[in-house]
């Protein structure tokens, strides 16, 4: 069985679509994990909150965008009469449905139901064109397997137990399903979270044990640094698990962050291929292969740094317990600390609880707050920094203001933490210093 998951701007057209066709068709055994079309779960986000705040008319005029563009793209993409009018009937009844779920009290849970109609509509579509095209697929409601836990994390058992009897219809059929959308512990439609079609891909490559995972995208695979910083930027062909975990959870916006863990506890290459270049090999995600001593930079936006200063930290334990309790029942995760005699400095990036946290940490020293602040990640291997790396990559940035480096808690990444503001500059000057001084490797020019 392989896993074939296609992002928003994969589907984001009717050639787009017709393009996936060419390339699942080819295919089967297979699972075909579909997103939303591009801006759709943007613009159903943005009509969530517009009802949500009382403003009726602007929230029915996403809705009337939305709707609009899938009707445009169905016009365009079905051949023949009859299945142009039964996909007309579908989307009328769709956004019937929408309407009235948006007429009654707006609850989180009508949001989180609202944002995922995107997929829900997109996969309903693609499944009648293969149909149209004489390539029946089976179409699987993703909220029927896919399960969020207590703890609002994916429940792999849970969809290691509810997958498999769906798909045992045997021969070569494809299987469609909705990327992003889930169902939490209570019984309620959930997402995934931002990007998380990705996500969805390797929990059903995982519950399924895949041979393999095609990511398709609008872009060759991992870049060595943000395309959307930097301009000359070359493809990575290949990359271990722990290195693209590590470059998805600190912003490498092309995998979800969370998103590699599933395929790597069961060893399951994650492929990450160009729907716009199917011929051009991307990058390869596996286990072992030979290891760069730099691979690739990220950067992770919205951190907010907090620096507590204590002589009460000299010479004493328990320190750091008392601090890390705060963020505890805060429930905020830290990404980067460093320490010193008489302070800790660490980030978070999810600040809303962040004034019952500094009202807290206030208890037992003076609190600053920076926020606006950058993670840069740069990914490699620095297991025993025999090239001297980390030399190379302070070298790279002589004019740029660091706050915090995160040095030998992995062996695989040096972090720094800069203002946003400087981001940017950061990235390029990296990118000079650590690609264009040093030798690139070979397969970077094919
Ligand atoms: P999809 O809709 O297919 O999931 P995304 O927009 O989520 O696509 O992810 C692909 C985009 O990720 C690329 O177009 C690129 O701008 C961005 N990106 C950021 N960092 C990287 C990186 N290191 N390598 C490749 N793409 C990256
Ligand atoms: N459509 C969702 C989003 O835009 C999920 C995804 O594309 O992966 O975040
Ligand atoms: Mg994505």
């Amino acid at each position: 069985m392989i896993v074939l998951k296609f992002g928003g701007t994969s589907m984001g057209s009717a050639k787009r679509m017709e393009e996936v066709f060419r390339l699942v068709k080819r295919e089967g055994p297979c699972v075909v994990v579909l997103s939303a079309m591009a801006g759709i779960t943007d613009k159903l986000i943005r009509a969530g909150s517009n009802f949500k705040i009382g403003d009726r008319e602007e929230g029915q005029n996403d809705l009337q965008w939305i709707r609009n563009r899938f009707e445009d793209t169905c016009v365009e993409l079905f051949r023949q009469k009859v299945s142009r009018d039964t996909i007309m009937l579908f989307l009328e009844k769709a956004f019937g449905d929408i309407v009235f779920r948006v007429s009654g009290e707006i609850t989180q849970e009508t949001i989180n139901w609202l944002i995922v109609q995107g997929e829900m509509i997109t996969s309903h579509i693609f499944s009648d064109y293969m149909q149209e095209r004489g390539f029946p697929s089976v179409l699987l409601d993703a909220a029927g397997f896919m399960r969020l836990d207590e703890a609002g994390e994916p429940d792999l058992p849970a969809i290691e137990r509810r997958l498999p009897p769906m798909l045992g219809l045997g021969g070569d059929l494809i299987y469609v399903t909705q990327g992003f959308v889930c169902m939490n512990h209570r019984g309620e439609t959930d997402n995934l979270k931002r990007g998380g079609s990705d996500y969805s891909a390797t929990l059903i490559g995982a519950a399924v044990r895949a041979e393999m995972i095609e990511i398709w995208t609008d872009i060759d695979g991992m870049q060595n640094n943000d395309p959307r910083e930097v301009e000359n930027t070359f493809s990575i062909r290949r990359l271990s698990f722990d290195e693209a975990a590590e470059l998805a959870y600190f912003g490498a916006k092309i995998l979800h962050p969370a998103c590699v863990w599933p395929a790597q506890q069961f060893n399951i290459p994650i492929w990450l291929r160009n729907t716009m270049d199917p011929e051009n090999p991307g990058t390869m995600i596996r286990s072992g292969g030979e290891r760069q001593q730099i691979t690739a930079i990220a950067a992770k936006d919205h951190i907010t740094a907090i620096r507590i200063r204590s002589g009460r930290m000299l010479n004493t334990y328990g320190f750091l317990v008392m601090v890390f309790k705060v963020f505890e029942d805060f429930q905020t995760p830290i990404d980067m600390i460093t320490t010193s005699e008489v302070s800790v400095s660490l980030t978070i990036d999810n600040d809303i609880h962040l004034d019952g946290i500094v009202g807290a940490l206030e208890k037992y020293g003076a609190v600053e707050v920076d926020r606006d602040q950058s993670i840069i990640c740069v990914v490699g291997d620095f297991l025993v920094d025999r090239y001297g790396s980390a030399a190379r990559i302070l070298h790279s940035l002589p004019d740029i203001p660091i706050r915090m480096i995160s040095y030998g808690g992995s062996q695989n990444n040096i972090s720094f933490l800069v203002s946003s503001a400087d981001k940017k500059r950061a990235l390029n000057a990296l990118n000079v210093g650590l690609f264009r001084m040093t030798k690139i490797p070979d397969y970077a020019h094919s």
